[in-house]
């Protein structure tokens, strides 16, 4: 894994600048600061401004495990050509059979875990998040969430996240599949795309050298990531690389 913003990288940055690309974002952990309370998530001022720049200059994409309604709301109108919630399953196909699958699931899990405090079910409509970042008992509560999830009569993708455990529909798109599909509709060459938790392990195991430039938030040797950005504060300082290296571009 190597630090994408070393100066020794810098040609990196430069070549992808000048060529074809899409480029694709996470949200929470990547754009926006992880906050004890998810609901509160923002971009920082300037990243959001950044945003914005680079939005005007690459095509954009992001692709969160949010719903789409509830990450549209928070890139306040930065000019993102697409996005995707869910995972990537949302907008897509199948998605009244993952309604109906995820409000099967939903009851069941709600009396499973109902006698441990500090743990939240997050009806995403197509997807559950099952938040423990509150528990106290937390690896407890982790073996709890396990037994209720192998006792479900629906099969669920479990997909771990920080503090958080995601149920997507077993047959859903993931992050991976939404991104190849959004390359492809853009009609790119290659994509960088930037994230920082387990479910955008999906996009960086692609492993697809020229096609495809994968970035994580924080270093860390478990991930199948090329490259790395040391902290979430870093985005801004890729945003304004994007910026500065398309503008010098033009005429
Ligand atoms: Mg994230």
């Amino acid at each position: 894994m190597k630090h994408l913003l070393s100066r020794a990288n810098a040609g990196v940055l430069a070549q992808l600048a000048w060529s074809n690309v899409l480029l694709g974002f996470d949200f929470d952990g990547t754009l926006s600061p992880i906050v004890a309370r998810p609901e509160r998530a923002h971009m920082r001022e300037r990243t959001s401004k950044l945003l914005a720049r680079v939005c005007r200059l690459y095509p954009c994409v992001i692709i969160s495990g949010r719903s789409q309604p509830d990450v549209s709301a928070r890139l306040r109108g930065a000019g993102v050509r697409h996005v995707m919630g869910n995972h990537g399953l949302e907008p897509g196909f199948g998605l009244p059979d993952f309604e109906h699958e995820v409000s099967r699931a939903k009851p069941i899990l709600q009396r499973a875990l109902a006698r441990w405090p500090g743990v939240d079910l997050e009806d995403k409509r197509y997807s559950l998040a099952i938040h423990y970042r509150r528990s106290r008992q937390k690896q407890k509560v982790r073996a709890a969430i396990a037994a209720a999830v192998a006792a479900l009569p629906v099969r669920m993708r479990v997909v771990p996240g920080k503090l958080v455990v995601n149920l997507v529909p077993a047959r859903a798109p993931n992050k991976a599949d939404a991104l190849l599909h959004l390359r492809a509709k853009e009609k790119a060459d290659t994509a960088l795309y930037v994230g920082d938790d387990v479910t955008d392990e999906d996009v960086f195991k692609l492993d697809q050298p020229g096609r495809l430039l994968s970035v994580r938030v924080g270093k860390s040797s478990a991930s199948a990531a090329a490259w790395f950005l040391k902290d979430q504060r870093e985005i801004d300082r890729l945003l304004a690389t994007l910026v500065k290296l398309r503008e010098e571009r033009r005429p």
